[in-house]
């Protein structure tokens, strides 16, 4: 675990809301208990610690995290902390991703909401360039807009829009995601072919439960990466295997929710063998208690990897980013700085 803490590496798969601190998140509905704007949920508490969650059970959580982070100052502050904690680990690019939401209780839109988290990606650059000995090579953010599956065609649209505007504010790309059970995809194939049309990158989450019909039109439409891709039938695998869409993989994230039986099944091993283009990523580092060093070392452990391995693994993930070239090319430069320590 030490070598994967000490290795530079790119995240391209963190949920903003899902990669909060617990102690955060206590004090958070702590502050709501006592404003009286949580007694929706009397057992707050025991969500936010229960280890063991289904895929359900973990869209019932983030409905209460939802819950507690309905401020703009509250956005702003777990901005931060979650990037921080990315540095803090060596983590040299980071892609979040949120979706963009309005509140009329607190006066909150897509828009200010996406504002409030550009403040938190400010913050928390001052704080790491005030401690710049500590983080050595500095860590890149940039943003992805969020779609959520219960939304509709409209809002989708309206995402991509904001996206766009906030281009120049570090805003690269376009996710879909949101529970797997809910909602139809094709919802909102507008906003994503209009996000494509636009030059915005996209990244689906795809096969995370039995559903092959949807994964053939996701695999059809062809976006630029894929998120988690667990369940997949021999026809389908084959066929990503020719398109060679990066995937993003996220090892406790799978196991915790079922989506993958055990490590032994993970499709990481034949997707490794094969040189197929992939990234090693979190997913939600608060709720599923993990974080990217331990997810390396989770490769490391699983499918005899030797830090040769995981170095190569977290050079090549630069690949994939959806950021500018001249940031892509920085990015090398630090990997290619530190290769000779690494080997
Ligand atoms: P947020 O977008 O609010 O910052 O982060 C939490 C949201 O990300 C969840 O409400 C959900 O829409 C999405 N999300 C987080 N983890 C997962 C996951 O494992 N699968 C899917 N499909 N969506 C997720």
């Amino acid at each position: 675990v030490r070598y994967c803490k000490r290795l530079p590496k790119i995240e391209l798969h963190a949920h903003l809301n899902g990669s909060i601190r617990d102690s955060t998140l206590l004090e958070l509905a702590q502050e709501h208990d006592q404003r009286g704007t949580i007694s929706s949920y009397p057992n707050v508490r025991e969500i936010i610690l229960k280890e063991d969650r289904s895929l359900q059970e973990c869209f019932k959580l983030f409905d209460v995290i939802h819950v507690l982070t309905t401020d703009h100052s509250f956005i702003t502050r777990i901005t931060k902390e979650v990037i921080e904690d990315f540095a803090a680990e060596n983590v040299v690019y980071l892609e979040l991703r949120t979706t963009p939401k309005s509140n009329v209780l607190t006066g909150m839109t897509k828009r200010s909401y996406v504002e409030a988290v550009l403040a938190g990606i400010t913050k928390a650059n001052l704080v790491l360039c005030e401690n710049h000995q500590l983080h050595a090579h500095g860590i890149q953010v940039r943003l992805l807009l969020s779609i959520d599956r219960r939304e509709t065609t409209d809002q989708a649209i309206e995402t991509v829009k904001l996206a766009l505007e906030m281009k120049s504010h570090g805003v690269v790309g376009i996710d879909l995601s949101g529970n797997p059970v809910t909602g139809n995809w094709k919802t909102f194939l507008p906003a994503l072919t209009y996000a494509r049309q636009c030059g915005l990158p996209v990244t689906l989450h795809c096969g995370e439960v039995h559903n092959p019909d949807e994964v053939e039109e996701m695999l059809a439409f062809h976006p630029d990466r894929l998120g988690h891709a667990c369940v997949l039938q021999e026809s389908q695998w084959e066929r990503l295997h020719n398109l060679r869409i990066p995937v993003e993989v996220c090892f406790t994230s799978n196991l915790r929710t079922g989506c993958v039986k055990s490590i032994c099944d993970h499709h990481f091993a034949w997707l490794y063998k094969t040189h197929y283009p992939l990234v090693i990523c979190t997913d939600d580092r608060g709720v599923f208690s993990t974080n990217l060093s331990s997810e390396y070392a989770i490769a490391a452990t699983s499918f005899d990897l030797s830090e040769h391995d995981l170095f190569e693994l977290a050079k090549n993930a630069t690949r994939f980013i959806f950021a500018e070239e001249p940031l892509k090319r920085h990015l090398d430069r630090i990997f290619a700085g530190v290769e000779p320590n690494y080997r």
